[in-house]
């Protein structure tokens, strides 16, 4: 599970840890209306607030939560049939989403959790990496950087952070724990 706020890199890491072998990346569902390039299904569900709101009555998220003023969700079907194959899931998730799956009373999922911050190295730089991204206005950035400052206060509750730096070196810091986390000993003894 990954977390972090928007402009912090995450975006990148995702997409080249994606193509790591026997992952499963977990597409969200999300009422945000798509970017530029996003693919449906590929980058995200865009499902309509209606829909959003079905699928949240019949139980199919794991969690879900309001983030920058639009809903996402993790679908827990494909999160629990990957595990159950002996696949990696990565999560890409918000703060508020990260604390409900890791009290979840599941114990495959709790078992199998790891969870990684990602830290901007600070917020001047993080307005620069969003305002460079060019894909959010002024009012969204601003929005966005009062989110962020008061998401980077949940980087204690995370078993890893890594500080952001260029993204060859976020890669490596992250492929270093996934790595670790496949050598702990108990994954050992479940297997
Ligand atoms: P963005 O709109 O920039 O793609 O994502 C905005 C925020 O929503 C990010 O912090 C991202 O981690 C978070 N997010 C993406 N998918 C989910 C999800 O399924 N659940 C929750 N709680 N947050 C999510």
């Amino acid at each position: 599970m990954v977390s972090a706020p928007s402009g912090a890199g995450k975006t990148t890491l995702v997409e080249r840890i994606r193509q790591s072998p026997n992952l499963f990346y977990s597409v969200s569902c999300t009422t945000r209306a798509p970017r530029a390039g996003e693919i449906d299904g590929e980058d995200y569900q865009f499902l309509s607030d209606t829909d959003f709101s079905e699928r949240t009555d019949k139980g199919d998220f794991l969690e879900h939560a309001q983030v920058h003023g639009d809903r996402y969700g993790t679908l827990r079907e494909p999160v629990v049939t990957n595990l159950k194959s002996g696949r990696n899931v990565l999560i890409d998730i918000d703060t508020q989403g990260a604390a409900v799956i890791r009290n979840c009373g599941d114990p495959l999922i709790r078992d199998a959790l790891a969870d990684v911050f990602l830290m901007p190295p600070d917020l001047e730089e993080l307005r620069k990496r969003l305002v460079n991204r060019g894909t959010e206005t002024v009012e969204q950035i601003d929005s966005r950087l009062a989110t962020a400052a008061r998401e980077m206060e949940h980087w204690r509750d995370y078993r890893y952070t890594i500080i952001s730096g260029s993204i060859e070196e976020d890669l490596r810091r992250f492929r270093q724990i996934m790595e670790a986390e496949g050598y702990l000993s108990r994954r050992l003894i479940e297997k």
